[in-house]
């Protein structure tokens, strides 16, 4: 039997929902480790000790020997921040399994918590001349995040011509299911030929955002429910509105094996007949992060004289940012600038179809092994925000020989992103300093009519809450810490203008929000509120008079203070402001004052926790099962979905809130915000030791 080729290849393909790769932690706290995992052999704790007693390559200092505690609290495999499978650290995203944000347990972990392990390996590796760990992590993340042959079979049946089937999103889960539409017309993948001659391979090297680290869902390898963890799994499907607290989560390859008889496909897609399939999706700024790391550890090694020590890690690094313009395109390679209305904007061809900075997400999927008309699809992201963007990255991967991919047009491509992530990041500074939201190439996720006299950015219109809305994308703080620190690491680095400019209004921004107290006490942003629009992009800055932010609540969250720390201190270096090392040196001494047994942590109030109450839509008639036997169907709720929780030992406190007590007190030990902190203390030694 042959498929009918040619003929009605859209028809075959299925394409991406709304793939929410959030990383995104809002405060969190909680009990120490009590169901921690049990990690094996020490992973290199000695290693730091000897490393020491045997002439450092660099100086050391108070803050080295910080990092250095704290390095070891986090690689102590009875301080329960990893699980070991066959030698190699997969890292949990917290070590406490009850905690809600983006991820919805402690005990799954994303491409962001990988992307962190890479970030302490190296700065580890630049204190000790020790390579072996940030090898290690590195072939950690390719063995469980990045999906092997076994798990994305079918792509040799991808067509760039036609890369998915078009599918409106909805502003609420009650859109969903939504039907794949075949008379809009996308736009062709020109990436795809490029990379598989590369690499002699039609696999898309790129981290998946999600895993069941303990397979607590039960879907075990490709939806069999086989005990084989970590697992691939995803949450978020279903539009702007969807928090964690509506996701239905559902195994990342669908053998119907769970949910209903079309496993959970129907509850997202409607579609004539369902087929059995994989699809991952991938968040850029995790994958970002991995480049950026893996530069700092070649630039490290190489003033060790031992840049060799890392260039495996450093040449699949060039390969990832390969694959990560996927990044840069349009969702259906619609044409960039002016996109509206489904059926009447253009199709893409060759790169117009690229906005050149770093969307949301990118993904891709196709049929299972044994299809009988194998098909494959890939979409980019019409969304940015500003806190994925990485020009440090981008840098890297354009300006670096060793960063610099294979394909013909990679390098090029990221020197236009690099320029156009900047240009971004000008275009969203507020009259204040914050950085606003970002921009979208398809206004709603359907390519419909933006509002009236919307500002714009290379045709893209201004979007102050991309991609999700609840709670609003850029209301957290963090995600201005996450950018600002690379670009004052670029700025830093490079000394490059714009980044200083953004930066020059940045930081007194940020610092006039900041408070640095005594014995420990600390007050960072938490969450703001933005108002008015930016100008249209022209090329210059305008200052941006009607674009307003405002600091609307303070916390103490350690991640955060961490972040805000290494980017008032790569400022400092850089400018030579005094005020900003001053304030920098103070939060890493208020971070070093709440050290407790296993980590850098404070306590915080989790009064969103009753949404584990939160009714998870599922549509009239629609009846299904969780891999445990959690029954799916209307009226089931965040927790009815997911019953392990009322095993969890901290589960008592949400049991008690939920019936009418105290919003409950966590003190909770997230892997990214430990690594932040350690990483925190070496760049301050790393600068000024
Ligand atoms: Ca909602």
């Amino acid at each position: 039997m042959r498929p009918p080729l040619p003929a009605l290849p859209a028809r075959l393909l299925r394409t991406g929902l709304l793939p929410g790769a959030l990383a995104v932690a809002l405060t969190a706290t909680a009990l120490p480790a009590a169901a921690a995992a049990a990690p094996a052999d020490a992973p290199s704790r000695p290693a730091a000790d000897a490393a020491r007693d045997a002439e450092p390559p660099v100086a050391v200092s108070a803050y080295d020997d910080a990092f250095l505690e704290q390095y070891e609290k986090i690689k102590d495999p009875a301080n329960g921040y990893f699980r070991e499978f066959d030698g190699l650290l997969v890292p949990y995203h917290s070590v406490e399994t009850l905690i809600v944000e983006a991820p919805d347990h402690g005990h799954a972990t994303t491409s962001e918590a990988f992307s962190y392990y890479l970030w302490l390996e190296a700065a580890y590796g630049r204190i000790t001349g020790d390579w072996q760990p940030f090898n290690d992590a590195w072939a950690a993340m390719e063995a469980f995040i990045i999906p092997g042959t076994a798990d994305q079979p079918t792509n040799a049946s991808y067509n760039p011509a036609s890369p998915a089937t078009y599918i409106a999103e909805h502003d609420t889960p009650q859109g969903y299911p939504s039907p794949l539409d075949n008379g809009v017309r996308v736009g062709q993948d020109p990436l795809a030929d490029e990379l598989s001659s590369t690499y002699g391979t039609d696999e898309i090297y790129g981290m998946h955002w999600l895993l069941d680290v303990d397979n607590t869902y039960g879907y075990g390898f490709c939806g069999d429910g086989s005990d084989d963890a970590p697992a691939y799994i995803n949450t978020f499907q279903r539009g702007s509105q969807e928090s964690v607290w509506e996701t239905v989560p559902h195994p990342s390859c669908e053998t119907f094996d769970h949910g209903g008889p079309n496993g959970f496909l129907d509850l997202f897609t409607r579609d004539s007949n369902y087929s059995q399939q994989w699809r991952y999706t991938n968040a850029p700024d995790a994958d970002a992060r991995a480049v950026q790391v893996a530069y700092l550890a070649h630039t490290w090694a190489g003033e060790q004289g031992n840049a060799d020590a890392v260039a495996g890690p450093v040449a699949d690094a060039a390969r990832m940012g390969d694959y990560l313009r996927y990044a840069m395109y349009d969702k259906y390679f619609k044409r960039v600038g002016d996109c509206v209305g489904a059926t009447s904007c253009a199709p893409g061809s060759g790169k117009n179809s690229a906005h050149y900075l770093m969307s949301w997400y990118y993904a891709w999927g196709g049929a299972l092994q044994n299809a009988q008309y194998p098909w494959a699809w890939r979409i980019g992201g019409s969304s940015a925000h500003q806190g994925y963007q990485n020009p440090l990255a981008a840098y890297a991967l354009s300006e670096v020989d060793a960063l610099e991919p294979e394909s013909a047009t990679g390098a090029a491509d990221w020197a236009v992103s690099m320029d156009r992530q900047l240009e971004f990041l000008q275009w969203l500074q507020s009259a204040e300093g914050g950085i606003a939201g970002g921009a979208t190439n398809s206004w709603g996720g359907d390519y419909g009519q933006p509002p009236a006299g919307s500002a714009q950015f290379y045709g893209m219109y201004y979007d102050w809450q991309p991609v999700w809305h609840d709670p609003p994308s850029n209301q957290w703080f963090g995600f201005q810490v996450w950018g600002m620190e690379r670009v004052a690491q670029l700025y830093q680095t490079t000394g490059d203008q714009r980044a200083k400019d953004i930066l020059d209004n940045w930081v007194p921004w940020a610092m006039a929000n900041t408070t640095v107290g005594t014995g420990g006490d600390f007050q960072v942003p938490a969450d703001m509120r933005w108002s008015g629009q930016p100008d249209t992009w022209t090329g210059t800055p305008t200052g941006n008079s009607g674009l307003h932010v405002e600091v609307t609540s303070h916390g103490q969250d350690v991640g955060v203070a961490a972040g805000l720390a290494k980017t008032l201190l790569y400022y400092a270096a850089g400018s030579g402001d005094a005020d900003a090392r001053a304030m920098g040196e103070g939060l890493l001494d208020a971070l070093l004052a709440n050290r407790d047994a296993i980590g850098i942590a404070t306590e915080e109030v989790r009064a969103d926790y009753q949404r584990f109450d939160d009714e998870v839509y599922i549509p009239q008639g629609w009846s299904g099962q969780m891999a445990n036997g959690d029954q799916v169907r209307p009226g089931a709720t965040f927790s009815s979905i997911r019953s392990f929780y009322e095993d969890d030992p901290d589960w008592p406190q949400v049991e008690a809130y939920l019936n009418g007590g105290e919003a409950p007190t966590f003190t909770y030990h997230r892997f990214w915000a430990q690594v932040d902190v350690a990483t925190a203390f070496a760049v301050h030694d790393e600068l000024f030791g």
